[in-house]
């Protein structure tokens, strides 16, 4: 069964993606990090990402949906127990292709567990983490990009009964056990 954690930038999405997968075997397909291993290697479309990137911007979805079909049938996918997507989707159209994609591939979708952390606190969290793309400009411009863009995914998955909000604020181990909790009770 696949997975979407979902939340704005800077919930902690990325350190419970990994703490979960672990737990639960599962396949950590994190879109930024595979755009920034592109950026880094210098393949054509870390360089088509990079400005995009660094801006805040989202990088066009035609190139992140072409990415997630190809990852998703790689054997790396194939020896896990399913996929948790961090960072994906982040727009209605890469909604509907996930979805086009799952049904293709016979595969399911346990639930979208969606993150809830105050705007302050993201602020002050993203601050901290110091990523290339962390200035306050660029933060800045990542919430808005996600109030517009990327918030309406909750009503489209709400409307389709996949919806679990959970509270992101908390230490680490309060986050995961919730997520855990939440996974537990989504199972056939
Ligand atoms: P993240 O690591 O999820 O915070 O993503 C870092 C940056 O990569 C974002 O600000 C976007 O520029 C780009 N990115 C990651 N995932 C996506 C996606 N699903 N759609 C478009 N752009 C993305």
């Amino acid at each position: 069964m696949d997975w979407i954690l979902f939340g704005p930038p800077g919930c902690g999405k990325g350190t419970q993606a990994e703490r979960l997968c672990a737990e639960m075997g599962l396949f950590h397909f994190s879109t930024g990090d595979v755009l920034r291993d592109n950026v880094a290697r210098g393949t054509e479309l870390g360089r088509q990402a990079d400005a995009i990137m660094k801006r805040g911007d989202l990088v066009p979805d035609a190139l992140v949906i072409a990415m997630v079909r190809d990852k998703i049938q790689s054997p790396a996918v194939a020896a896990q127990a399913g996929v948790l997507f961090d960072g994906f989707p982040r727009t209605i159209p890469q909604a509907e292709a996930l979805e086009k994609v799952l049904a293709e591939l016979g595969r399911r979708l346990g639930a979208v567990l969606s993150l809830e952390v105050p705007d302050a606190e993201i602020i002050e969290r993203l601050m901290k983490r110091g990523r290339a793309d962390d200035t306050l400009d660029t933060v800045r411009a990542r919430l808005e990009v996600y109030q517009r863009q990327t918030a309406p995914l909750i009503d489209f998955y709400r409307a389709r009964g996949a919806l679990v909000a959970l509270n992101g604020v908390g230490t680490i181990e309060e986050v995961t056990a919730r997520l855990r909790a939440a996974t537990q009770r989504t199972r056939p």
